[in-house]
């Protein structure tokens, strides 16, 4: 199984994946690669692998990436040896990607894949939570908001739509998915007992 979370910047992804991966050990964070240089705080390696253009490029060309999209300017990439690697050690991979990357990796994988839409509880609440980051300006936030009603219009595409209006009720949720996700047939291919 691989969980791929999408949501629009300030919906309050990283906190619900946060949770959500302290609560299950068996779940695995995707680490994608970047070129957005790496921002305080930030581990190479836990946040994303951090390259230049030019690294980027040659693992384009090896076609290392499952998906890969433009997001704010910067290029961002899921490794397809990184999720091998997680299922090979019997982890549940989840993808913290944007639509773009979401809707290709929706196209790529079948049934194991769960793929949810995380939703900020109104536009009102979002631009609340970007103007409260008060680190960026104004353009970046009217960027973002109108990037997130692009990103809203792709939601559709997606299994599960889940709104976060309170972080422990979409953690309940998300763990919801997953649990269900694991008891469907097709994903045990083997029936637990014989006929
Ligand atoms: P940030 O730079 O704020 O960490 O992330 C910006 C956006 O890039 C977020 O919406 C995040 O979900 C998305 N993102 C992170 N990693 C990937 C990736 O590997 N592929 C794609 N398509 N988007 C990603």
């Amino acid at each position: 199984m691989i969980v791929l979370i999408t949501g629009p910047s300030g919906a309050g992804k990283s906190t619900v994946i946060g949770s959500l991966m302290e609560s299950d050990p068996r779940l695995a964070f995707s680490v994608s690669t970047t070129t957005r240089p790496m921002r305080e705080g930030e581990v190479h390696g836990t946040d994303y692998d951090f390259v230049d253009d030019a690294a980027f490029d040659e693992l384009v060309a090896a076609d290392a990436f499952v998906e890969w999209a433009t997001v704010h300017g910067h290029r961002y990439g899921t490794r397809r040896d990184h999720l091998e690697t997680m299922a090979k050690a019997g982890r549940i991979p989840v993808l913290d990607i944007d639509v773009q990357g979401g809707v290709q990796v929706i196209s790529k994988f079948g049934d194991e894949l769960v793929s949810v839409f995380l939703f900020p509880p109104s536009w009102q609440a979002l631009e609340e939570r970007l103007r409260g980051r008060a680190t960026d300006a104004d353009e970046v936030i009217e960027g973002r908001l109108k990037t997130a009603r692009l990103e809203v219009g792709f939601a559709d595409r997606y299994t599960y739509w889940v709104v976060n209006a309170d972080l422990e009720a979409s953690v309940t949720r998300l763990q919801a998915i997953v649990a269900a996700e694991e008891v469907r047939a097709r994903a045990l291919a083997v029936p637990p007992l014989a006929p």
